[in-house]
């Protein structure tokens, strides 16, 4: 696997790349290497950024937006999985190109379908009856100790 061009580390979540391919693992490592000057004005980057910024979001939340379900009813799977369609739409051009006109072309094929192998995800999820337990008791221990602050102050 290819590594940060500025500081080595195996990119994750947070993976950006330049207009010319290179590879970093942050926005930090990103603005440090002062060589992009033309990002700025490619015709993808607004959709590129935007992507990437709701990709990061979702992989983020999306395990706590599940439990959230069981733990105050809503929202449900189903409503995850159209926001995500939702959000596909909005890149319904870059499903024609398949990642074929420059790197950040690829790179919003490739999150395209990052998310619909999240869909599957989403829609094969089962709630972990351990880790369930888990959340809900930091949830009563959360409310018991707000209960206590209003009583007692
Ligand atoms: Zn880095």
């Amino acid at each position: 696997m290819k590594r940060c061009k500025v500081c080595r580390k195996k990119p994750r979540i947070r993976r950006r790349v330049n207009n010319e391919g290179i590879l970093f693992c942050s926005d930090d490592c990103y603005e440090e290497f002062e060589d992009s000057p033309d990002d700025i004005d490619h015709p993808y980057i607004n959709d590129y950024e935007a992507i990437r910024y709701e990709y990061i979001q979702w992989m983020n939340n999306y395990v706590d937006d599940l439990y959230m379900y069981w733990l105050y009813g809503a929202p449900k799977k189903e409503s995850l999985l159209e926001q995500i369609d939702d959000l596909l739409g909005e890149f319904i051009d870059f499903y024609a190109l398949e990642g074929q006109d420059g790197v950040f072309s690829a790179e919003i094929y490739n999150y395209l379908i990052d998310f619909e192998q999240l869909q599957k995800e989403i829609r094969n999820f089962e709630v972990d009856e351990k880790e369930l337990k888990k959340r809900r008791e930091v949830l009563y221990e959360e409310k018991r100790r707000r209960t206590e602050k209003e009583m007692w102050g």
